[in-house]
């Protein structure tokens, strides 16, 4: 048989492996996939795997509905998630979850991240807000996230983890790494201070 999304399963496994070793997720926590619209497939990371030992075989292809097109595993518990955000959001070709501690953290606390960097504007949009917590592995997940990615590129899911999309996995998992890197720093400057909150650039800008 014909092996299909080669190129895909390999950029899944490279970055998961990337997110890994930069701390965003630990253990098997998080799980990033790519959306081929055209196809109607989703090439996502396996549930509870090893990210060290991941290989391209390991990575499964379901369709929207979930159901296993390729794989040798289950796909992410967090599937119905990703498949609702391809669905309602075309513009998302590639969704990257993270655990990441510092995001995370205001995840638990409800708390959104304000634009406090430049580099929030082009990549992540403004400010990171929060979505209301929903069961995990329920398409509430997803439906959640919705309204806060429909104008961001990433979301704090209330007491879960950090969300990041984008046309490219490349691009959401930069995306992801600049919403670590805002929590951080804006973690770190209310520990000595006030941070000065950015004014939200105006739309179309
Ligand atoms: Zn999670």
């Amino acid at each position: 048989m014909e092996r299909r999304y080669c190129e895909e399963k390999k950029e899944v496994v490279a970055i998961a492996k990337k997110a890994y070793a930069e701390k965003l997720m630990a253990g098997t926590s998080g799980n990033m996939s790519i959306c081929c619209p055209e196809e109607g497939h989703v090439i996502i990371t396996p549930s509870g795997y090893d990210y060290e030992i991941m290989e391209e075989k390991d990575i499964v292809v379901i369709d929207l509905e979930g159901n296993v097109i390729e794989g040798i595993h289950k796909p992410s518990s967090e599937w119905r998630m990703h498949a609702e955000i391809y669905k309602e959001l075309p513009a998302v070709r590639a969704i990257v979850h993270t655990h990441s501690p510092y995001a995370t953290s205001f995840a638990v606390l409800h708390q959104e991240i304000p634009l406090i960097l430049i580099e929030m504007i082009p990549f992540l949009k403004g400010a990171v807000e929060v979505s209301p917590y929903a069961a995990q592995g329920s398409v509430e997940v997803g439906k959640n996230a919705v309204p806060v990615l429909e104008r961001k590129n990433a979301c704090l899911m209330a007491n879960h983890g950090a969300l990041a999309v984008g046309a490219s996995l490349s691009g959401a998992y930069i995306n992801s790494v600049y919403l670590e890197d805002a929590a951080r720093i804006y973690h770190m400057a209310r520990c000595v201070g006030t941070p000065v909150i950015l004014e939200e650039p105006e739309k179309g800008e």
